[in-house]
């Protein structure tokens, strides 16, 4: 059976087929799907669509380019308080995306790093793995991932080298290799 651990079948281009689309997984092979969210304006849809089938979980966070608005922070927390019923299995996909963005305003590194912190806390105080986001920015990600003692992570789309990944593999993290490896 394939696990998914990283799919975002919210998004719009979904939209024409879905729910044809995840009819067909588990004879597909593919047994259990987490969605991560984005962002809080869009993890209710998120959050609606695991709700309706069975096999598909569904994490709550901020994405590094999404940037916090006020009273975000109070939403995450919110949805993670009824994280059971929300079928909310982590927290992400948060972390640190410091590849120059194209076509919108990349929050400032120092609001991503402070957005990523919280995210991990938050993540502890509910008993959570985090799902990392880490683009162009290993050594920042690391240093606060390894100033949260016990934190579970996923590193998605892993994009560091050997190195990295041993510490990673030190911390206890587990890994995806995915397009990135090419
Ligand atoms: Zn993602």
């Amino acid at each position: 059976m394939i696990f998914d651990a990283h799919a975002h079948y919210d998004d719009e281009r979904f939209d024409p087929d879905r729910d044809e689309l995840l009819s067909g997984m588990p004879e597909s092979g593919v047994g259990r799907i987490v969605m991560p969210g984005t962002s809080m304006d869009g993890q209710r849809r998120v959050l609606e669509i695991a709700s309706g089938v069975p096999f598909i979980y569904a994490a709550a966070g901020i994405h590094p380019n999404c940037g916090v608005n006020p009273g975000d922070l109070d939403r995450l927390e919110n949805y993670l308080q009824n994280a059971a019923r929300e079928k909310i299995v982590a927290v992400g996909e948060c972390g640190l995306d410091y590849y120059p963005a194209q076509g919108f305003a990349q929050p400032a590194r120092e609001a991503q790093r402070e957005a990523f912190d919280s995210q991990i806390s938050l993540a502890r105080r509910y008993g959570l793995p985090v799902i990392v986001h880490d683009r162009d920015a290993h050594r920042d990600c690391f240093d606060i991932l390894s100033a949260h003692r016990g934190v579970r992570a996923v590193l998605h789309c892993f994009s560091g080298d050997a190195e990295l990944a041993r510490e990673a593999a030190r911390l206890g993290f587990y890994v995806s290799f995915s397009g990135s490896v090419t």
